[in-house]
């Protein structure tokens, strides 16, 4: 179907005219060959937007699937009808994407002020829309897990932005409500209308104090000796709010206890029946677990029970989940 009058190509006709005016200002100041053949592109998409052949195939006139043309507006032809060359540029530019968000990974199975780690993170495709972090500051450790709405690059670059914005705020001290409003106003600045992303924020003390903030993302696990408390969402995804207040959750936590972290690839895992994993089994499993474990071997222990679940069927979205443990030194 070539994509018609619709929210989405108007949201797109909105982000190209604001491109254009950039490159508009850019050029202005100083002529480049390469900006000027960016704003031939941007003309010719807005040409064909307004001519209604936005998202078919110059070569087959056949459909380009709409998660192609939400990643790339200025795409022209399908990914059949791209010569062998433009395949394997793009097949190239893919792999160094993986890479390069490999590298932005935070380091794994290592204790940090007071508390230990380990995340779980398996994309579904070459790069991932899902953001893992833990940041040490000041004897705080700092952690975030976030699902960025959509798929592959465009995801991702967002995700890396996301990722940006937290290393640069953490630094500032902030008390986490303001974190979380900052957080909120630079990801609007940097997202496409219709980008979100579901965020949970925490912050923990080398004391065993823990502050969450759940921005619409799935409920924070808490594995204590009483059990698994889950912590909901408070308030609506990163994207979606303007600066309204963020409420934060304030705990003081055991030794061995333990918060996990997580997206929706592992709660919504299906298997060949068409059923969904659920957060209810996740929390099971936690309980289970969490007496004896580390999170190194809860972590495991997750990934094989999903793993057993899903059984034959392939992985439909990137699985990340974190735990950390409370393990002050004696
Ligand atoms: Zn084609």
């Amino acid at each position: 179907m070539a994509m018609g009058e619709t929210t989405y190509v108007n949201s797109v006709r909105e982000q190209l005219l604001a491109g254009r005016e950039r490159l508009s200002d850019v050029l202005a100041g100083h002529e480049s060959e390469q900006m000027l053949r960016l704003l031939a592109e941007v003309d010719s998409a807005l040409h064909r937007i307004e001519h209604g052949s936005f998202g078919v195939c110059e070569v087959c006139a056949g459909e380009v699937p709409s998660e192609v043309m939400m990643e790339n507006p200025l795409a022209r032809v399908c990914l059949e009808c791209l010569t062998p060359k433009q395949q394997r540029a793009l097949e190239y530019d893919l792999e160094l994407a993986a890479q390069i968000q490999k590298g932005l990974l935070p380091p794994t199975d290592v204790a940090i002020a007071g508390w230990e780690i380990s995340y779980l993170y398996q994309p579904a495709g070459m790069v991932s829309g899902d953001y893992c972090d833990v940041i040490k500051d000041d004897g705080q450790l700092n952690f975030i897990m976030a699902d960025v709405s959509g798929k592959g690059v465009a995801a991702a670059m967002l995700a890396s932005n996301l990722r940006a914005v937290f290393r640069s705020l953490i630094p500032l001290r902030l008390p986490v409500e303001e974190l979380m409003v900052r957080a909120n106003r630079l990801f609007r600045e940097s997202a496409l209308p219709n980008q979100y992303a579901t965020l949970a924020f925490g912050r923990t003390s080398n004391h065993g104090k823990l502050e969450l903030a759940n921005a619409g993302h799935l409920p924070v696990l808490l594995a204590g000796k009483s059990g698994v408390i889950t912590f909901e969402s408070s308030c609506k995804p990163l994207g979606f709010f303007s600066d309204e207040q963020v409420h934060v959750v304030r705990a003081v936590v055991s030794p061995g206890d333990t918060v996990v972290l997580y997206t929706d690839g592992i709660s919504e895992a299906s298997n060949a029946d068409g059923e969904e994993y659920g957060v209810e089994a996740l929390r099971k499993l936690i309980a289970e677990q969490h007496p004896t474990c580390c999170p190194a071997k809860l972590v495991q222990a997750c990934k094989q029970r999903l793993a057993a679940f899903r059984g034959t069927m392939e992985r439909a979205d990137d699985e990340t989940l974190l735990a950390i443990q409370y393990a002050p030194a004696l």
